[in-house]
């Protein structure tokens, strides 16, 4: 009895010009999981979210998106299909407001007025903080406060699959925390989570399983248990940490 596949990378090579930044890298995104990737710096974390929502493309290998390949789409008709991605550098419109923000997320959604303010009243719900400053400046909130709205404006397209990539990177562990519940919640909508992290322990204790890209590889795919398994056999027996 497993869950269907929502999201399904396939033996994606992608790179830039010359350089390969991932190499034969296939990984799945069951309906109602949080799938963690994680990895040193330039392990191709990034390049994979990249290349899954169609912001660079890959030179081999095919990515699906609900059973459907989506390899050819351009990034908005994949968001159109269900997928939203949010992710460094968190590009809010900083001369609107709050709210603004927000509905300009369920733009390509085509929800109807109702449904819109339904989706907004959720993430109000999951980030009181966004309630309170709906109409002021999204520019002048605090960097915690943007991450948490450019989540929302994520979600406000009721995505199928969301791509979230470093989510905790630059912020204060007290909003991190916030985020990080918001994440049951969000799990609780149906929408299924790709959660790319350089915080390696706040992943495993999310994720229901974890890939490791090392060098443009994949080295592990699996329970996050089975990743700390390793590693504490990886120390036991070669004094590795
Ligand atoms: P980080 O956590 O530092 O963002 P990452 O695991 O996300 O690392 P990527 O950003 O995907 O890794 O980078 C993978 C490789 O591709 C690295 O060698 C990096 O230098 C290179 N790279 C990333 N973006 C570009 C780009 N726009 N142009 C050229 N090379 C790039």
């Amino acid at each position: 009895r497993t869950a269907p596949l929502v999201l399904e990378v396939d033996r994606v090579t992608a790179g830039y010009g010359g350089l390969t930044a991932l190499s034969d890298v296939s990984i799945t995104l069951r309906q109602g999981e949080v799938v963690g990737i994680i990895g040193a710096n330039g392990a191709g974390k990034t390049t994979l979210c990249r290349v899954i929502a169609g912001l660079v493309p890959s030179k081999s290998g095919a990515v699906s998106l609900l059973g459907e390949d989506v390899t050819a789409l351009a990034p908005h008709r994949r968001a159109r299909r269900g997928l939203a991605i949010c992710h460094e550098g968190r590009r809010l419109f900083t001369g609107l407001s709050v709210e603004e923000n927000l509905d300009l997320g369920a733009a390509l959604s085509g929800g109807s007025r109702e449904e819109i303010k339904r989706r907004r009243g959720e993430i109000y719900g999951m980030f009181p903080v966004l309630a309170e400053r709906a109409n002021k400046s999204a520019g002048a909130m605090s960097g915690g406060q943007q991450q948490m709205l450019a989540i929302g404006r994520a979600l406000m397209a009721a995505p199928k699959v969301l791509l979230l990539d470093e989510l905790s990177l630059g912020l204060a562990p007290l909003v991190i925390e916030t985020i990080y519940q918001a994440l049951d919640h969000i799990r609780s909508l149906g929408v299924s989570i790709v959660l790319v992290e350089q915080n390696t322990h706040r992943c495993l204790s999310v994720a229901d399983r974890v890939y490791v890209l090392e060098r443009g590889h994949v080295s592990y795919g699996g329970l996050p248990e089975g990743l700390m398994k390793q590693d504490v056999l990886r120390q036991a027996y070669f004094g590795e940490t």
